[in-house]
C-alpha cells in the first residue's frame, strides 16, 4: 500500500485535537498527535476544569460525522432545561426548548476524551503523551518537543501543525514569534470554583438530574451540571476582587470559614447538597475566565489555529467545545475541497472567524442573563413572548437559544438575528406585566417586515 501524501501534526489531544484526528484519517491523511498530559487511559483523566460540560446539536453533528455520537452519548445525561434555585421557593424548570427533542447533554470531560482518543487511535492516528510543544522552526519545518516528566526533548519535522493546545497554545505563541497574529485577550473580572454534590445514600441523584440548576444571585451565581455517577459538579462565578459595591469576591473568601459562612447566607441550599465543602473549597483552585481574541489564525500552509487555540471564549453559553468542534469539521471540509494548505488554512480562517466572534460576545451577554436576569419579571414576559411568536411564526421568529444551541446556522447569523428580535421583544413588553393586552397586530408586522423565513443548515 501507498504512503498516505498528506501529513499533519496535531498540536493537543484535548477535545478538539482528538476529534480531528478522527475525522482527517477517515479522509485518508497521515496523522500525528502530541499531547503535553499522559495518556489519560494509562493514568486517569487529569483535565484539570471544567470537570462536565454541555453537549448541543452543533458538538453532536460533528461527534456524528466522526461516528462517535453514539459512544460518547452513552455517557450523557440529557438536560431539559434551567432549574432556577431563588429564595426559599420551590426550584422551577425553564425549559430550554419546546420538549425533549430540544435539550442540551453533559458529559464528563474525561469520559468524552478517552472515547475520541480511543477512536482517533482505532482510525490509525499516532498519539504522542507526556510530549509538549515547546518550540518550532517554521524554516526548517521542525518542532521541538518536551516530556514534562524528565524535560527531555526530541525534534521532529513536520509538513504542517495545527494548533488544537487550548488557550495557552504553545504553537499560538511559537506562530507569534514569526508573524504578529493580533492577539488580545479579555480576562473577565469573574472566575469560578468548582465543588461536588455526591449521589445519595442510596446511590441516587440528589436532586433533580435532568436539569442544568443555577442559583442566580444578581452579580455572581453557582450552576450544577450531572454526571453519570450520579453526582453533581457545582461551579460557582464571583468576581476575583472585592468592587465599590461591597459584593462578595475571591479574595474576601480565603478562608474556609468564610466561604462557607458566604455560602450559609446567599447559597444555604446548595450547601446542604455539599457534605465535603471544606474539603472541595480549599482543595480547587479558583479557575480564570478570558476572551481570547485573533486577527490572524494561521501561518500560509504551515500551522493553523482551532478551538480554543484561536478563539477561547467564557462559558457562559455552553458553546466553547460545540465551537471547537465545529471547527474541526470545518477545517476538514476545507482540506477536503482545497489541495493547497495554505488555500485551505486561508478559507478556513475566514469562514470560522465571524462566527467565533459571535459565540464569543453572545456567550458574554449570557453570562448576564444567566446570573442576573432568569429571575427577573421583565426578561420572564419576554422569553414567554417569545416561545409565543415561536408558535405564531414558526420557522421565522426562532427563539436566541434555540439559534445557537438547537441548529447549525452560523453564529453571526443567530447573533444577527438575535438582535432583531430583541429589539421587538423589548419594545413589546414595554410598559406590560403580562402578554394579555399586547398589540398582536402590530408586533406580526413587524415579525413579518424585519425577519425572514430560516432553515437550518441541511444535516
Ligand atoms: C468552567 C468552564 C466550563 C465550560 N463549559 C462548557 C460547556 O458546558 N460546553 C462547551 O461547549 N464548552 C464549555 N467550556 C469550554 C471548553 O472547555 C473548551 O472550549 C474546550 O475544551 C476547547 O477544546 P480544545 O480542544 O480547543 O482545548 P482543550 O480542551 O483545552 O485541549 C487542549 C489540549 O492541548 C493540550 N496541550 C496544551 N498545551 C500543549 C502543548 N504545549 N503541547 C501539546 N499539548 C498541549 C492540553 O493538555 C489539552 O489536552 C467550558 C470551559 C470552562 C473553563
Amino acid at each position: 500500500m501507498n504512503a498516505p501524501a498528506r501529513h499533519l501534526t496535531i498540536i493537543g489531544a484535548g477535545l478538539a485535537g482528538a476529534l480531528l484526528g478522527i475525522l482527517l484519517r477517515r479522509r485518508g491523511w497521515d496523522v500525528d498527535l502530541y499531547e503535553k498530559r499522559g495518556d489519560p487511559r494509562v493514568q486517569g483523566y487529569g483535565g484539570g476544569r471544567s470537570i462536565n460540560l454541555a453537549l448541543a446539536e452543533r458538538g453532536r453533528h460533528a461527534l456524528r460525522a466522526a461516528d462517535a455520537d453514539d459512544a460518547v452519548m452513552r455517557h450523557a445525561i440529557m438536560m431539559r432545561g434551567r432549574m432556577v434555585h431563588v429564595g426559599d421557593t420551590e426550584p422551577v424548570l425553564q425549559r430550554y426548548g419546546r420538549d425533549d427533542d430540544e435539550v442540551i447533554w453533559s458529559v464528563h470531560r474525561g469520559d468524552l476524551n478517552i472515547v475520541l482518543l480511543d477512536l482517533a487511535e482505532a482510525a490509525g492516528a499516532r498519539l504522542h503523551f507526556d510530549a509538549g510543544l515547546d518550540s518550532v522552526n517554521f524554516d526548517s519545518r521542525r518542532a521541538v518537543f518536551r516530556d514534562p516528566r524528565d524535560r527531555s526533548t526530541r525534534e521532529v519535522p513536520f509538513q504542517a501543525l495545527v494548533g488544537a493546545d487550548g488557550a495557552g497554545s504553545a504553537l499560538r505563541a511559537a506562530m507569534h514569534r514569526v508573524h504578529d497574529l493580533g492577539q488580545r485577550s479579555d480576562f473577565l473580572d469573574h472566575g469560578y470554583k468548582e465543588l461536588e454534590i455526591p449521589p445519595r445514600g442510596d446511590g441516587g441523584f440528589r436532586i433533580e438530574p435532568n436539569a442544568l440548576h443555577i442559583w442566580p444571585r444578581g452579580h455572581y451565581m453557582c450552576i450544577a451540571l450531572p454526571n453519570d455517577e450520579k453526582t453533581f459538579t457545582v461551579t460557582l462565578f464571583l468576581p476575583h476582587q472585592a468592587g465599590a459595591d461591597g459584593g462578595p469576591a475571591f479574595d474576601q473568601l480565603g478562608d474556609v470559614d468564610a466561604a462557607r459562612a458566604f455560602f450559609e447566607r446567599d447559597f444555604p441550599s446548595a450547601l446542604a447538597l455539599i457534605p465535603d465543602f471544606d474539603r472541595d473549597w480549599a482543595g480547587n483552585p479558583v479557575g480564570q475566565l478570558a476572551t481570547l481574541y485573533l486577527e490572524r489564525w494561521h501561518l500560509d500552509g504551515r500551522a493553523v489555529l482551532l478551538g480554543d487555540a484561536a478563539h477561547a471564549m467564557v462559558p457562559f453559553h455552553g458553546q466553547g467545545m460545540n465551537c471547537a468542534f465545529e471547527d474541526c469539521v470545518a477545517l476538514a471540509g476545507h482540506l477536503d475541497a482545497n489541495a493547497d494548505l495554505a488555500t485551505a488554512f486561508a478559507a478556513f480562517e475566514a469562514e470560522r472567524k465571524p462566527d467565533a466572534a459571535a459565540i464569543q460576545r453572545m456567550a458574554l451577554d449570557n453570562y448576564l442573563e444567566m446570573r442576573d436576569r432568569v429571575d427577573d419579571a421583565d426578561y420572564l414576559l419576554q422569553r414567554e413572548l417569545e416561545l409565543a411568536l415561536q408558535d405564531r411564526h414558526p420557522g421565522r421568529f426562532v427563539p436566541h437559544y434555540a439559534m445557537v444551541t438547537f441548529m447549525r446556522i452560523p453564529y453571526s447569523l443567530a447573533m444577527r438575528r438575535t438582535d432583531v428580535q430583541r429589539g421587538i421583544l423589548e419594545r413589546a413588553t414595554a410598559g406590560h406585566a403580562s402578554l394579555a393586552a399586547l398589540d398582536w397586530n402590530a408586533i406580526d408586522a413587524e415579525v413579518l417586515a424585519q425577519l425572514t423565513p430560516l432553515e437550518d443548515v441541511p444535516a
